[in-house]
């Protein structure tokens, strides 16, 4: 594990729990349910991981596949800006792709193996959603297994990438909020699941008061399991 490297998310206390940052050669997984501020981390680490290795970041570049259209040039812009990067430089660094249902998704990602080949400066690799298009097309019962099993297909292909390339790969999935899922059994999610026979980390993401944010570390391989408190700020993510 000495060479993993690790992407600040631009709170000291987010990053304690994830143990110095996001990891390369990992599959990051957000959960947390709608206005969690999953996309806004995601933001955040797409022009961080630009930063030089003093500051937090890898001097690298972004691809970012929006499954919700989602993304926003102006909160990327905000975002670099405030870390005094050139905006437009920044924004230049994230490649935005629109995957518009499950198989594009997989045909995108099946394509990157030779982007990221070509590209030794790519180091992160964000799926915002990596589940809605699946929910979406496979919903009901009857088609949970084949859902399930197209997904893990996918989700290792994208772990795969982190290893060889050694990248991070960051995927967020939005769950429902249900009393027995805050308080009780995380892995309860719409669906059935949160990603957990796929290896990485998992973070829950929880509303606090107003833009305060929960991050908890779930059943990490090698990082301790507990709880932080984080902001979304008009600048980004912040303690
Ligand atoms: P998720 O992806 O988990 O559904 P988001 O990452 O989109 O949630 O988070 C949405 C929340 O982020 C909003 O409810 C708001 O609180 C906060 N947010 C978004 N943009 C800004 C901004 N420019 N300034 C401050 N807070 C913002
Ligand atoms: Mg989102």
């Amino acid at each position: 594990r000495a060479s993993v490297k690790k992407i600040t998310t631009s709170s000291q206390a987010l990053d304690g729990l994830l143990g110095g940052g996001i990891e390369t050669r990992t599959m990051t997984e957000l959960f947390g349910e709608f206005g969690s501020g999953k996309t806004q981390i995601c933001h955040q680490i797409s022009v961080n991981v630009q930063l030089p290795p003093e500051k937090g970041g890898l001097a690298g570049k972004a691809l970012y596949i929006d499954t919700e259209g989602t993304f926003r040039t102006e909160r990327i812009r905000a975002m670099a800006s405030a870390l005094g990067l050139d905006p437009k430089e920044a924004l230049s660094n994230i490649m935005s792709i629109r995957a518009i249902n499950t198989d594009h998704q997989i045909a995108i990602v099946e394509e990157l193996q030779d982007l990221i080949a070509k590209d030794d400066r790519i180091k992160l690799v964000v799926v915002d959603s990596v589940t809605s298009h699946f929910r979406a097309e496979y919903s009901g019962r009857e088609n949970l297994a084949a859902r399930q099993q197209k997904l893990n297909r996918h989700l290792h292909q994208l772990v795969r990438l982190a290893e060889i390339y050694d990248l991070a790969v960051v995927v967020t999935n939005q769950v429902m909020a249900r009393p027995d899922m805050f308080y009780g059994d995380p892995t309860v999610a719409v669906g059935g699941h949160t990603l957990y026979h796929v290896p990485g980390i998992r973070v829950q993401i929880k509303k606090s008061r107003g833009n305060r944010r929960i991050a908890r570390m779930v059943d990490a391989p090698h990082l301790p399991e507990g709880e932080v408190v984080f902001s979304i700020t008009n600048v980004g993510i912040r303690d």
